[in-house]
């Protein structure tokens, strides 16, 4: 079946019971703003059916659910899914662009998830701790993590009940045996929801850029058995190193060079044996909480064994 049939038959069955409308019809419209007019599909079908909306006098929330799937966290495996999620709102973090009204993690039993939601979609703004149903949210990927965007045609619904977030946290008990290049003071896309990290001022996406500072570990812990990758973000770094963005800044403008950062950090953690726990992403782990733990190692010893990883 084609895209745009999929679609037709989609908008079909939410319809069905307010307007007598054929499959054929529906897929008519979609076919002449795609073919003709060169609408993307997505926009298409949020035309169509605001027309049809309109036509049966209903509003889009008296609508069956449609196309969109009732989903579990830990089941979004696949970009570009149109899908519904029962989900309660662990952490808003600070939007990176005015493009973006909201960001932050969901969770429900099964994991959690990362969810952006665009500022010209015009909705509701979701509470920390507040449980939602969310109809209509588009799944995404970047580097083998999730996220859900909500958008124009999304549907949020407040729920009066409390939801068991699962428990998808690791941790890891070893010596940090090695940091990895991208660790220090880096720079990052400013580019709306972006936020890749820039190779000599550029970025994958959208080529030479003015950075934003940021000061992330990528480490190599090693627990005996296997060696774990784990991220620090900026405030798990500030608060591993006691260096903060601004002296990072400082102390790499002194220097005219920003490697000095990962350097002093690396002199500073390397070799030092810790218990780190945060949520698993792909096969990173971000340290949410961090403990150092007595003993030292002889980081060449295990070096060795992080270089063969
Ligand atoms: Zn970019």
């Amino acid at each position: 079946m084609s895209d745009v049939r999929e679609h037709a038959d989609d908008i079909h069955e939410q319809f069905s019971d307010h307007i007598d409308v054929s499959v054929d019809e529906i897929e008519d419209r979609l076919t002449t703003l795609v073919d003709e007019y060169k609408v993307p599909i997505d926009e298409a079908r949020r035309s169509v059916t605001n027309h049809y909306l309109e036509e049966a006098d209903l509003e889009r929330e008296e609508l069956a659910g449609g196309s969109s799937e009732d989903v579990r966290i830990e089941d979004v495996d696949e970009p570009e899914q149109w899908i519904d999620l029962t989900a309660k709102v662990i952490e808003l973090w600070d939007p990176r662009s005015d493009a973006v009204a909201q960001v932050g993690l969901l969770g429900d039993p099964t994991g959690t998830i990362k969810f952006t939601k665009w500022a010209k979609s015009d909705l509701p703004a979701l509470e920390e701790g507040g449980v939602y149903e969310l109809r209509n949210v588009v799944t995404d990927e970047y580097q083998g993590r999730y996220s859900v965007k909500l958008n124009s045609t999304t549907v949020i619904e407040e729920l009066d009940e409390d939801i068991e977030v699962g428990n998808d946290t690791s941790v890891v008990e070893g010596a940090l045996v090695d940091m990895q290049s991208g660790s220090g003071l880096i720079k990052r896309c400013p580019k709306e929801d972006c936020t890749r990290v820039l190779q000599n001022g550029r970025c994958n996406e959208h080529g030479e850029v003015e950075g934003e500072f940021d000061l992330r570990i990528k480490a190599v812990v090693d627990d005996g058995i296997d060696a774990h990758e784990v991220i620090f973000d900026k405030e798990a770094t500030e608060e591993l190193t006691g260096l903060s963005l601004e002296e990072a800044k400082e102390m790499a403008m002194d220097a005219l060079d920003t490697t000095i950062v990962a350097d002093e950090i690396a002199e500073d953690i390397v070799g030092t044996y810790y218990r780190i726990e945060g949520p698993t992403f792909g096969r990173y782990v971000l340290a949410d909480d961090v403990e150092e733990l007595d003993g030292t190692v002889d980081a060449e010893d295990l070096l060795i064994k992080a270089r063969s990883m």
